[in-house]
């Protein structure tokens, strides 16, 4: 017999109490008896017993009750019900609360010991059950994290060992993580940086420039520019859960090979122009060398316009060469509608001659702004001029400056054929013609490149709404002189 277990009675005194003391006692189990609701309490917690037996009724209270309260406490404690009179429905209740027994007079010594080494012998089973699935499901759990714990190494590892910076971010940009390539292009060294701000560890302006473009969501290029030459682009990518990763890729080389283009294009310009100034210059003697015949004369125009047509491609990359090369320095106060009257003055023959109705909307007292008035004017020809090529004869086009919060924004509006919405970024880029764009209306693709780096460079920012088959608005935001 195992019989160190430890029996607690829990019942008010009467002659059986001792019967049954005696009896457990005999068959080698340890006893106590409880009194009242106090002692029972210490004692649960204290003994630890293998085996409680309750009274119908004890201390004001009733056996229900107090399974109820132990078995809440601990679940798998057999509990015994003795009831002083055996009555119809309380077995039935006694296993509906929860309890393993019942037990009443007449009892004999035997029947005590049998059931309690019954109820025992039950709840150890079912304790030794418990046991193996906690073990069991232990063992699938460590299982698990084993797996994710590999997992994660391996991917860390990954991180750690790519070429590109990657930094991840918590939502409030903390920092979660930062491999080795980061580290190096940030001059870090092997500090700990993680739960720190991003702002706090990373001090680069483009880096803080992209954190707070951030709201508008994935960003997918952003330069990040270093005081040494080196140029990285940028990218930002939200994780839903976790927060944000930015990855930085070293475009160094591919900034030096677009330098490298860049000046060749411009020595090829530059060195083209003079020979093209000698064409034309000769083309218009030969007109006043003799009379040429019909033929002749037609056959000279046409090379004369070819060739302003290329000294007018030559002239804009040359210009595009400058803006790009951060040459455009001058700076000083304009009045934005004046200039706006020079174009439109310089394009009302065309205007006219295509019947096309322009309106113009000039709010009064425009601040000044500071800025290049030869680079401006540029900027309104390309935008004005292109309205009027693009738009067909008969079309409206509208001219609008408006000042908003120091601002003042230019909005050309027309009635031509619209720019693809997929397009309607691209027209900005160099050579990039829409692919609707109609036939018989030439052009080289470097108006609106022009139009941006001009933009660029007075701080302002342009863009176009455009609906085909509508018309387009391109708009131009720069900022007023403080
Ligand atoms: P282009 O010399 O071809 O006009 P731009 O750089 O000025 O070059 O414009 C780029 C392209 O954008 C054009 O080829 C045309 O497809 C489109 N585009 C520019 N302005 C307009 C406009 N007002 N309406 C419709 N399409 C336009």
């Amino acid at each position: 017999m195992s019989n160190h277990d430890f029996i607690l009675l829990v019942l008010d005194p009467a002659p059986l109490l001792d019967l049954m003391e005696r009896a457990l006692r005999a068959a080698g189990y340890e006893v106590a008896i409880v009194h009242d609701k106090e002692g029972l309490d210490k004692a649960v917690v204290e003994s630890n017993p293998a085996l409680v037996l309750v009274g119908e009724h004890f201390a004001d209270t009733d056996a229900f009750a107090i399974a109820d309260d132990l078995l809440f406490r601990f679940p798998t404690l057999p509990i015994l019900l003795y009831a002083n009179q055996d009555r119809t429905g309380l077995a039935k209740a006694a296993l509906r609360a929860g309890m393993v027994g019942y037990l009443h007079p007449p009892l004999k010594v035997d029947d005590i010991v049998e059931t309690v080494k019954r109820s025992l012998a039950r709840a150890r089973q079912l304790g030794d059950w418990l046991r193996r699935e906690v073990k069991r499901t232990t063992a699938s759990l460590e299982e698990k994290a084993k797996i994710s714990e590999t997992e994660r190494s391996k991917l860390e590892a990954v991180i750690t060992n790519i070429q590109d910076g990657v930094i991840v971010l918590d939502s409030r940009q903390n920092i979660l993580l930062m491999n080795q390539s980061a580290r190096e292009i940030f001059g870090l060294g092997s500090q700990a940086f993680d739960g720190r701000p991003i702002s706090d560890v990373i001090t680069n302006p483009d880096v803080r420039a992209m954190l707070t473009r951030s709201n508008e969501g994935p960003l997918k290029y952003h330069e990040i520019n270093f005081d040494d030459g080196r140029v990285f682009n940028g990218k930002y990518t939200p994780i839903p859960k976790i927060g944000s990763a930015i990855s930085i890729q070293d475009i160094s080389y591919l900034k030096e090979l677009d330098r490298l283009k860049n000046d060749f294009v411009h020595t090829v310009s530059h060195d083209l122009r003079s020979p093209l100034t000698a064409v034309l210059g000769y083309t218009e003697l030969i007109e006043r060398t003799g009379p040429l015949n019909e033929n002749q004369t037609e056959f000279l125009h046409r090379i004369q316009g070819s060739v302003q047509h290329i000294t007018s491609l030559i002239n804009d990359l040359l210009d595009l060469g400058r803006l790009e090369a951060g040459f455009d320095t001058r700076r000083e106060a304009i009045q934005l509608e004046n200039i706006l009257k020079y174009t439109l003055d310089m394009f009302d023959g065309n205007v006219r001659k295509k019947g096309i109705n322009l309106a113009t909307e000039i709010a009064p007292n425009l601040p000044p702004l500071r800025a290049n008035p030869i680079r401006i004017r540029q900027m309104m020809d390309n935008l004005v001029g292109n309205a009027i090529k693009y738009t067909p004869a008969g079309g409206e086009i509208r001219v609008c400056l408006t000042t908003e919060e120091n601002q003042i924004i230019l909005q050309v509006e027309d009635t031509g054929p619209g720019i693809p919405p997929g397009e309607q970024n691209r027209v900005f880029e160099k050579f990039y013609r829409a692919s609707n764009a109609p036939e018989d209306v030439s052009g080289s693709g470097l108006g609106l490149a022009i139009v941006k780096s001009i933009v660029d460079s007075h701080q302002g920012r342009v863009w176009v709404v455009s609906t085909v088959g509508k018309g387009s608005s391109f708009f131009v935001v720069l900022p007023a002189t403080e």
